[in-house]
């Protein structure tokens, strides 16, 4: 691992000596300490990414040939797949297995913006048909310019992937800041643009901490798009900054995701969905079914079956075989999450299991997977989110009930139903006010499909066409004939 920024297509040492130590959430123990960059490390990398966009050839390459790169990322990636979850367990604390899909995502997400880039020879230009005679239009797509992209940690290489990616294939250049909390994968990333020979300057990836490398990246006056996933207070703040030079911005934020079960539900079918929605990376997914809404009818049975089959969940390492939950990332998110539960507990809910830290692991960020049951739908812990494995579950009684309970959120990021009533899902789904909507499962993800939130769960949408669109700017060509 290299402990330097990748800048210009070389690896270069950070301007200052301050480095941060990330931390393997399972042991607490160092494995790494990684340059803290500062704004002269962000400026050298605008500046690299400048001269890529304005004089290198990649932004003049077809889409075709800039495939070609993206395919060999792909290809790397695949190549490196098992020693790349195993960082990625290190790094976040994800069970292996888990890990291993991210990264086999991350390939399949360099893989399809190579389809799309090539795609778009056949289709950046557009024919418009005029009212008035005597002139001629077309609308042609260009690539934005230069790209920022600041991602969070809970998917470290996916993330990086889900922004460099549909850059490159638009034409864009780009500079990545990692999470300060998961900066490994995303080293690898430049590692692997190196060995895949992409043209200097056009992927750079500066470490450090937000609020220096994050915020002189967000501030620098050379970056024409910016690209963020992360906590809403932070892009609250970032787009607040953005504004100044009115930049581009696509903003991922978070949500507190609802799943509402209807009584024709399969009780079993149920309880698989409700844990893989909650439990799945712990519980730290934006889009993680942390409201469960059960109809009455079948409630006390749900709640009795969830609660057996959660109190199975294996907890430890995520490198153990078997593991289903791993640590949270860090210290602060543990203690966050803890804190989420004695509120929820304090504001009248019940903990129906959970709560604690496991009593045969004394060292490493675990937590019990936990339900809370009787919870207020004013109190914080339904209205807010605990990004950690801990579920809400409350009954309703119809419909109505259940999409106003479902609505009544500050985020938009996603929703699920379940019932054996293909109508009422196609009803429900469509009353959902959320970005992405699943009936009769939760979480499955595709990248030909849009990815993005609703109110405050962000601007923008990731992924599939959408992604691509997120790095082209479109500007008609009007001939007077
Ligand atoms: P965060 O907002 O604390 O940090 C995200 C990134 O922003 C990090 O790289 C951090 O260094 C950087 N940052 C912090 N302050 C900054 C500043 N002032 N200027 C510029 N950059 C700054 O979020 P997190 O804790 O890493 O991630 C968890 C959050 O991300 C949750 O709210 C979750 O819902 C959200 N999330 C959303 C999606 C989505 O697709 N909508 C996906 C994953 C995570």
């Amino acid at each position: 691992m290299k402990n330097k920024h990748y800048i210009n297509g070389t690896w270069v040492s950070s301007a200052t000596s301050e480095t941060f130590s990330v931390l393997n959430p399972a042991t607490e123990a160092i494995i790494a300490e990684i340059p803290a960059g500062n704004s002269v490390d962000i400026n050298a990398a605008v500046n690299a990414a400048r001269t890529a966009f304005d004089q290198g050839p990649w932004p003049r390459l077809s889409g075709a040939e800039r495939a070609v790169y993206l395919r060999k990322m792909a290809n790397i990636i695949t190549r490196r797949l098992d020693e790349l979850a195993k960082l990625e367990v290190l790094d976040n604390g994800k069970p292996y297995p888990e890990a291993k899909w991210d990264i086999e995502d991350t390939a399949a997400t360099f893989e399809f913006y190579a389809g799309l880039a090539e795609e778009l020879d056949n289709t950046s230009e557009q024919a418009i048909e005029l009212a008035e005679p005597g002139f001629s239009s077309k609308a042609i797509k260009e690539p934005l310019g230069v790209a920022g992209a600041i991602i969070p940690w809970n998917f470290p290489m996916l993330m990086a992937a889900w922004k460099v990616a549909p850059a490159l294939a638009a034409g864009c250049s780009i500079i990545l800041k990692p999470s300060e909390i998961t900066p490994l994968t995303a080293i690898a990333l430049a590692e692997i643009a190196d060995e895949a020979k992409l043209p200097a300057g056009v992927l750079n990836i500066v470490t450090g901490l937000g609020k220096d490398a994050g915020q002189a990246l967000v501030e620098h006056a050379d970056v024409d798009k910016l690209a963020f996933t992360g906590s809403i207070p932070t892009g609250s703040k970032i787009m607040a900054t953005a504004a100044k030079d009115i930049k581009n911005i696509s903003l991922e934020l978070g949500g507190k995701s609802p799943f509402v079960i209807f009584e024709d539900s399969d009780i079993e079918k149920a309880v698989e969905w409700i844990m893989f929605g909650i439990f799945w990376n712990q519980g730290q997914v934006c889009s993680a079914t942390s409201r469960v809404l059960v109809a009455e009818e079948i409630y006390p049975a749900l709640l009795a079956r969830l609660i057996e089959e959660t109190k199975k969940i294996t907890i430890g390492s995520g490198e153990q075989d078997g593991v289903l939950l791993g640590p949270l990332v860090n210290s602060d998110q543990y203690n966050k999450v803890l804190a989420a539960i004695e509120r929820g507990v304090n504001d009248g809910a019940t903990i129906a299991t959970g709560g604690q830290r496991p009593p045969d692991l004394s060292v490493g960020y675990f937590l019990e997977p936990t339900i809370l049951t009787g919870v207020d739908e004013n109190s914080w812990v339904w209205n807010e989110e605990i990004f950690g494995p801990v579920v809400c579950i409350k009954p309703f009684q119809s419909e109505n009930e259940a999409i106003q309970l479902a609505n009544n959120s500050r985020f938009g990021l996603a929703a699920a139903v379940m019932s054996k009533d293909d109508e009422r899902c196609e009803r429900v789904a469509r009353a959902f006010r959320a970005g992405i909507v699943w009936i009769n499962c939760s979480q499955p993800t595709f990248v030909e499909a849009p990815w993005g939130g609703y109110k405050q769960s962000g601007i923008g949408r990731e992924l599939g066409q959408w992604g691509l669109n997120n790095y082209l700017e479109t500007k008609q060509i009007t001939r007077f004939d």
